[in-house]
């Protein structure tokens, strides 16, 4: 599944790409990922309006447009847009197209039927993210230790993974990023949370920003079929030191052999010799 990093890539190749464009035609072959609207009246909502702004909250694209309404979409587990130069050939898991004024054509792709789009007023997002009680950003200059340790201890009696899974915890962190994340700091995702020290706090808050950030720095991981706009992988795949790694030798050096296990339904890959 998509999570912060690849979610952000997107969001940003949109702002860079797309914004400013115009939709001059939508078609929606799959009817169902509007959760808001009819086909019709989506699309006749849509056509004319320019693309403003592209933002995130969380794993949610905000997708802003000159007519007063922002489309929120979540990729779930393999939804993803498109950006092409001509009409592509026409393809199954192709949910919704948009024609843009620029000539070239955004689709959204959705090979499971996860994924959605809903439409709301510009003015009304904030109090819909509000109600949705989204945790707070992990790579905003304001998520310090201190404000991490403070959303923990409302998750004290989950295990430390279930608890960064939890979008009311923290937002945008979901199998790989946490599995990298305890890998990173030394914490096995087993542990309760009202048993982490101080000192363990600290070094995941900085383990979830430093991975978080490099990650995004190279556009994501493709662990699964994650691909950008213009579908290319995410170059951060290779560097993961965890998720995926069960059965090989720890790259800390300390002698140890990944293992994984299911853990509130995710598998989870974590080094036994140094995450305790
Ligand atoms: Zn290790």
């Amino acid at each position: 599944m998509p999570e912060l990093p690849e979610v952000e890539t997107v969001r940003r190749q949109l702002a860079a790409a797309v914004v400013g464009d115009t939709i001059v035609g939508v078609t929606v072959p799959y009817p169902k990922v509007l959760q808001t609207q009819t086909s019709a009246a989506f699309a006749k909502a849509m056509v004319g309006a320019d693309m403003v702004a592209a933002r995130r909250r969380a794993k949610v694209l905000l997708l802003d447009f000159s007519n007063g309404m922002t489309l929120l979409v979540h990729l779930k587990m393999t939804g993803r847009f498109l950006l092409t130069d001509r009409h592509p050939e026409q393809r199954k898991e192709t949910e919704v197209v948009f024609l843009l004024a620029s000539g070239r054509v955004l689709t959204f792709d959705d090979v499971r039927h996860f994924g959605w789009i809903k439409m709301r007023r510009t003015h009304e997002v904030a109090r819909y993210l509000e109600e949705e009680g989204y945790g707070p950003e992990p790579l905003d200059p304001l998520f310090s230790a201190d404000v991490f340790r403070s959303r923990l201890a409302l998750h004290s009696g989950k295990r430390i993974k279930q608890a960064l899974l939890d979008q009311t915890c923290i937002a945008g962190v979901g199998n790989i990023y946490a599995d990298e994340s305890l890998w990173e700091s030394g914490i096995a995702p087993i542990r309760r949370v009202h048993r982490l020290r101080t000192a363990d706090v600290v070094a995941l808050h900085g383990a979830i920003r430093l991975i978080l950030s490099r990650a995004v720095a190279d556009g994501g991981s493709s662990a699964n079929d994650y691909l950008d706009i213009f579908g290319r992988k995410g170059n951060f795949f290779p560097k993961l030191q965890a998720y995926g790694k069960d059965g090989t030798s720890c790259a800390k050096g300390d002698g140890g052999i990944l293992r994984k296990r299911v853990l509130g339904g995710r598998g989870t890959h974590w080094c036994p010799v140094h995450q305790k």
